[in-house]
């Protein structure tokens, strides 16, 4: 692997005019320095973009999906690399820092073997009507730090595919596994068709109101969403958000407790809790409440918390300072209104960890379960009528995914299609995969990613209409 220094301008791994030093959050400790971007090189790598897009777009589909399997190949090659980093400046336990890198490879693979026929709508002696894909131009790649690595590669394969060329901007506290992935395009993709800058949270606004960028894909909250929206607003860019959520589940009396109680820990648990797929509020009929809370509890208390890079490690630190404050806030609110049954507080001794933590009897107005905890803290509340639930499921101004757990599928799938959200799991949460669209209903999103659904946003709709000439 080359200099993990340097950002992608144009082909060049270059020095940026300043340094922005990386912390682990198993130690809160910084632990490397890397480049960082200014105006100027965030001008450049959209310049760089911008010259390079149209030879991009002619060279075609096939090379470049030949072009998006070797980058796929090259995160196969470097897997354990860049797990290795994931693991010291995201903090995820390395069994999950390599199933990301699995993830990433898996997405572009399939994503590269995608396409957008042409379409023919109307071919008679009158007209031949085609619909075709054209390509847009410089893409903005923006990236939240949870999954770095899966979210950068879930945005570059298809933006490449279909002949646009990205500039990529991580999240400042999760830079490096960025930056690898610079170095190692660097030998794959034509110069300026992948550009990698890196920032203190202050180019994102550039990027989204750059008159050359053409499209805006971006994955972080949704208070930043927003912000992207307005910024784009002027030129109307295209824009696809994949914000924040505050996932909802529903057990259905009938379920079984100890057989669904691991799999919506791990749902809720998964990164720390820092999905935004991840399950966050948990509502469990009267009938099964104190045996579900008892369940989750025991799991919680039974989790090894600790540093990723240790064996046995289940749970790793929250990723950053602002996070783990947030956390401290959220704790404090459920120790005020319900009953703590494990967890409770962060734990000493350096780094940013927290106990994973199961609260009771909470009322729905309080913080832990209005807002996003992205954090491994999870309210556990008791409804008695199913109408009930799923009126306090929907009552979230959020609508990324949300599930229901029953012993029947039907009945189940009958309460699922209720939810007001974009994914509606029966019997598991948390599943995706680069066929499956994801989208964000009401303020959790935009557009949408993944499938050929997704494939689309990257893509410019144009209509080839021909009048046939009326001979004779
Ligand atoms: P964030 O909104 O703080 O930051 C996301 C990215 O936006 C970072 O790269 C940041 O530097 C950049 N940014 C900051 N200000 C900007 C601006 N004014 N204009 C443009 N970009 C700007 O989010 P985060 O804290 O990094 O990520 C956590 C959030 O992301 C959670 O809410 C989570 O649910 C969400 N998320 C959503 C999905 C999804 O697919 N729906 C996936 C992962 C994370």
């Amino acid at each position: 692997m080359k200099d993990i220094a340097g950002l992608l301008i144009g082909g060049k791994l270059v020095r940026g005019s300043a340094e922005l030093e990386v912390v682990n959050p198993a130690t809160g400790e910084v632990f490397t320095t890397v480049s960082r971007a200014t105006e100027h090189e965030a001008n450049a790598a959209v310049a760089a973009a911008k010259a390079a897009q149209p030879a991009w777009a002619a060279l075609g589909l096939e090379a470049r999906r030949a072009l998006l399997l070797r980058f796929a190949d090259g995160l196969e090659a470097n897997a354990e690399d860049l797990a290795a980093t994931l693991v010291l400046e995201q903090g995820k336990p390395l069994a999950e820092a390599r199933q990301e890198l699995a993830f990433a490879q898996a997405f572009v693979r399939h994503i590269a073997g995608l396409s957008l026929p042409v379409s023919v709508v109307q071919d008679d002696a009158t007209h031949r009507i085609e619909v075709h894909h054209r390509p847009l131009g410089v893409v903005a790649a923006i990236a939240a730090w949870n999954f770095p690595v899966l979210i950068a590669a879930y945005k570059i394969a298809p933006a490449l595919l279909m002949g646009n060329t990205v500039v990529l901007k991580p999240a400042p506290t999760t830079p490096v596994a960025s930056l690898q992935l610079g170095a190692m395009a660097a030998d794959i993709f034509p110069p300026g068709v992948l550009n990698v800058i890196t920032d203190r949270n202050d180019l994102g606004s550039l990027l989204t109101s750059h008159p050359d960028v053409a499209k805006v894909s971006f994955t972080g909250s949704t208070a930043t969403g927003k912000k992207v929206m307005e910024s784009a607003g002027p030129r109307l860019k295209r824009i696809t958000l994949e914000l924040g959520g505050n996932d909802g589940a529903i057990v259905l009396d009938d379920a079984d407790v100890a057989e669904v109680a691991p799999r919506i820990f791990g749902s809720a648990f998964y990164n720390c809790g820092q999905v935004c797929l991840a399950l966050k509020r948990l509502y469990v009929h009267a009938s099964q409440y104190d045996r579900m809370c008892e369940a989750l509890a025991e799991l919680a208390s039974q989790a090894v918390v600790g540093n990723g890079a240790d064996a046995g490690v289940t749970i790793g630190p929250l990723q950053n300072a602002m996070q783990f404050d947030k956390a401290g806030r959220f704790l404090a609110a459920a120790r005020r209104d319900g009953r703590i049954l494990a967890g409770g507080a962060p734990l000493k001794g350096g780094g940013y960890f927290v106990a994973p933590t199961i609260v009771r009897d909470l009322p729905d107005h309080n913080a832990l379960v209005a807002e996003e905890q992205f954090a491994p803290i999870l309210p556990v509340l008791k409804y008695e009528q199913i109408d009930e639930a799923v009126a306090r499921v929907n009552a979230s101004p959020y609508g990324l995914g949300g599930s229901v757990w029953s012993a029947s599928e039907d009945r189940a799938s009958e309460v699922a299609r209720r939810l007001d959200v974009g994914t509606a799991w029966v019997n598991h949460h948390l599943h995706f995969g680069p066929h499956i669209p994801l989208v964000g209903a009401k303020e959790s999103g935009i557009g949408v990613e993944f499938g050929t659904e997704g494939l689309a946003e990257f893509a410019q709709l144009s209509v080839l209409n021909i009048a046939h000439r009326q001979v004779g």
